[in-house]
């Protein structure tokens, strides 16, 4: 058989003109074939074959799999990107279904809307500030030599959240009153 590496999409493409998956070239997936003899009959319009390993040239039947539909294949490759834990159970028509846990915060337990964020966005945000913060001693050198707002665009924060930063420290947080101090003022703080 004429089998060929298709160069463009890096797969195996054998020469079958008549089968019903036949690109205009005359030319069909070689994976789409060891579908078709697994499940014993023609694959589904809509019907999508993957190859578990992410090897686009293994074609060993223990490496494929069919999955219903577009939006099926696009969920596991979502899933398998983020590194999720699934199972895949054949189906009675030999396709797989993708069985999964809904993503969560892992944090407070609200449902995420998305596959790759392991903390939803208010828990995201609340961690953020924390690790924004910086140490007192960082913060005392920063406000004696910067001003505020170029401090707030350092952190990514407003010039308010550095004042309550300061307060948080027990540092000064007017401009004049940290300016008045001495040098060994300002140490022993
Ligand atoms: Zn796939
Ligand atoms: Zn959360």
């Amino acid at each position: 058989m004429n089998k060929v590496l298709y160069c463009r999409r890096q797969y195996y493409a054998i020469y079958m003109p008549e089968h019903h998956r036949a690109h205009k070239d005359g030319y069909v997936y070689e994976h789409v074939l060891i579908a078709e003899y697994k499940l014993q009959r023609p694959l589904k319009a809509q019907e999508v074959v993957h190859h578990l390993d992410g090897n686009k040239l293994n074609n060993s039947p223990e490496n494929i799999v069919v999955l219903k539909n577009k939006a099926d294949h696009a969920l596991l490759h979502k899933l398998i990107d983020a590194n999720r834990f699934y199972q895949l159970l054949e189906d009675d028509d030999g396709t797989v279904v993708i069985i999964y846990d809904k993503p969560t915060c892992i944090k407070c337990g609200n449902p995420l809307s998305g596959y790759r964020a392991h903390y939803c966005q208010e828990c995201a945000r609340k961690m953020q500030r924390k690790v924004l913060r910086p140490s007192r001693d960082v913060l005392k050198i920063d406000i004696r030599t910067t001003p505020f707002t170029t401090l707030a665009a350092k952190y990514h924060v407003s010039d308010k959240a550095i004042r309550k930063w300061c307060k948080y420290y027990h540092l000064p947080y007017k401009r004049s009153e940290i300016q008045q101090l001495s040098d060994i003022q300002w140490n022993a703080l």
